[in-house]
């Protein structure tokens, strides 16, 4: 099973494609967490990466491309992977087919989840996130018990240097410019498979097998 998860930021991209890997047991790859790791840990491409990340722009296509290619030579991703958050452009969807090609594989679906900007925005903004645990909470509909600090390991909690009101615009005026023409592409190999955002996390696994599985493309709410 290979999947791509496309959709704005913010549209849980991240806790569909968990969800899907506990389902068919396959990775996850999920490139701003891998960015953000070489962040932390000031590797080359960290350093690069940061100053394109806080600003809200792609990294460039290049290094993540390579960094993508790398990650899929790795022995757990041979039979399968999800993919969050890549491709990201047009060069780095050129990219992924060269990789498929080469090894004889093809994408099963491209889930594209939908979110309207105004949800966007409020989720981003008032999200925070455990350094340590990765744990995420949201200020108004998933507060953490104690102010400011994580349920499960008690770390202060975090926002992400990108979750910033401007930033934040940036990012959706990327993904509309370099993302959006993704959905085309893919639409014109017959994978879309589309969902909402906004779905109640405890019916998501259902709604994902089941959007997943079906031949056409596809509403969630249909
Ligand atoms: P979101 O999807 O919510 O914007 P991500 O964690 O996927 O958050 O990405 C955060 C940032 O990491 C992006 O704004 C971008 O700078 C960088 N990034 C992640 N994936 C890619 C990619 N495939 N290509 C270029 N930059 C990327």
């Amino acid at each position: 099973m290979r999947v791509v998860i496309l959709g704005p930021p913010g549209a849980g991209k991240g806790t569909c494609a968990k969800i899907i890997g506990e389902i068919y047991g396959i990775p996850v790859i999920t490139t701003g967490d891998m960015l953000r790791a070489s962040v932390a840990r000031m590797t080359p491409i960290g350093l690069t990466a940061k100053s394109y990340m806080d600003r809200g722009e792609l990294v460039p296509d290049d290094l993540v491309n390579e960094m993508v290619t790398a990650r899929l030579k790795e022995p757990d991703a041979k039979g399968g992977f999800i993919l969050d958050g890549y491709p990201r452009s047009p060069r780095q969807a050129e990219a992924l087919e060269k990789i498929l090609k080469t090894s004889g594989k093809k994408l099963n679906h491209v889930l594209h989840i939908e979110l309207e900007d105004e949800t966007i925005i409020d989720r981003l903004s008032k999200r925070r996130s455990c350094p340590k645990c990765g744990a995420i909470y949201h200020l108004d509909n998933k507060p953490p018990k104690a102010l400011g600090k994580c349920d499960a390991c008690n770390t202060g909690l975090v926002q992400r240097d990108d979750d910033k009101p401007d930033v934040i615009r940036r990012r959706l005026e990327v993904y509309r410019e370099k993302t959006q023409p993704l959905l085309d592409f893919y639409e014109k190999k017959g994978l879309i498979k589309v969902m909402r955002g906004d779905i109640n996390l405890m019916d998501l696994p259902a709604t994902l097998k089941r959007v997943l599985n079906s031949r056409v493309r596809t509403k969630s709410h249909d």
